[in-house]
């Protein structure tokens, strides 16, 4: 009786042994799929965190470029100028196109590009080109308000952007008499300079936005962070030779207001940044952003244009008799 008590005794404790075995491992399994479903969304979180540091990153570095840009451009070491010579075209119904560019057989020509002091009819006369970047935005609006109050016209380089109140302002931005450029559809570094490809997809997008909404072709082009920019993967000059071939001209600048950088800076800056500046140029092509998160350009541009004013100063919108300004010439590109 107690022998078969015993069997029975270790056929429950193996039942126990094996049942703890069979619970273990659940709970191992369990632990494990935790574990690695932790991990995923640790390693998700760092990615986007990651992802982040790049972006300031790159922004940081398109800055340091931009101020390079400047410092050079004020010791005048760099700054190729060349004239935005080119027939201006015509539209379907009559209108002169002014932003419209025809570069014709690009770089062949070098015996037409003339000097600054060559191809001012004045000598005396000071150009001020003023043009806004990364628009339209709710901003676009109030510095079209201010240019009419001063009877003067601007440039606009635009980013691709879809909500109505952007798609009226590019045909705002034409009807009141500036002119429209484009400054990429994507804006984003790392997609837009990635290929040739990816760049002329771009492109095309943002040529045939601005062609629909605003109602005229453009061959006018402002590359993000600029020609010379160092955080393009791919080298600038295969973009620069897209251009070139579709007879598109691209402006950079030779004064910066100083809104490209974060705040802060006071109104005063962007005022003082562009007055020291376009006193060292004959033609000035300055750089400023219509972009929403930028409201001190918005007061600073009131001011800046009363003193180009009280300087007889001319301000004008970019047209094809502008003298080109580019931190790498076109022309020192091949076909
Ligand atoms: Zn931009």
């Amino acid at each position: 009786m107690s022998k078969k008590n015993q069997g029975l005794d270790e056929r429950l404790t193996r039942k126990k042994r094996v049942q703890r075995i069979k619970t273990g491992l659940v709970f191992f399994v369990f632990t494990w799929m935790l574990a690695w479903m932790l991990i995923s969304v640790t390693l998700i979180a760092k990615v986007h965190s990651l992802q982040a540091q790049i972006d300031t990153i790159t922004e940081n570095m398109i800055r340091s470029s931009q101020q390079v840009e400047q410092q050079e451009n004020q010791t005048g070491k760099s700054n190729p100028v060349q004239k935005y010579e080119t027939q201006t075209q015509t539209d379907d119904d009559g209108q002169k196109n002014g932003s419209a560019a025809d570069t014709k057989d690009g770089t062949a020509d070098t015996g037409n590009q003339l000097s600054v002091a060559d191809t001012n009819d004045d000598e005396n006369v000071r150009k001020v080109y003023l043009t806004f970047d990364d628009g339209p935005s709710a901003n676009t609006a109030h510095i079209l308000d201010i240019l009419d109050q001063y009877q003067v016209k601007a440039t606009f380089f635009v980013t691709g952007r879809e909500d109505e109140a952007a798609l009226n302002m590019y045909k705002e931005i034409v009807d009141r008499g500036n002119t429209i450029g484009m400054h990429s559809y994507s804006h984003k570094y790392s997609e837009l300079y990635e290929s040739t490809e990816a760049f002329e997809q771009d492109l095309a997008l943002i040529q045939s936005r601005v062609q629909e909404a605003a109602g005229q072709e453009c061959k006018l082009y402002r590359f993000p962070g600029g020609s010379s920019n160092l955080v393009s993967n791919t080298d600038m000059t295969e973009f620069i030779r897209i251009l070139k071939q579709k007879g598109i001209t691209y402006f950079d600048w030779n004064v910066a207001c100083g809104d490209a950088t974060s705040e802060p800076y006071t109104t005063e800056e962007l005022v003082e940044n562009v007055m020291k500046d376009v006193v060292k140029h004959h033609t000035s092509v300055v750089l400023m952003h219509d972009a929403e998160n930028k409201p001190k350009t918005i007061e600073a541009l009131p001011v800046i244009i009363e003193k180009l004013q009280q300087m007889d100063a001319q301000i004008l919108p970019i047209d094809s008799n502008t003298t080109v300004i580019q931190h790498v010439a076109a022309d020192s590109v091949e076909d």
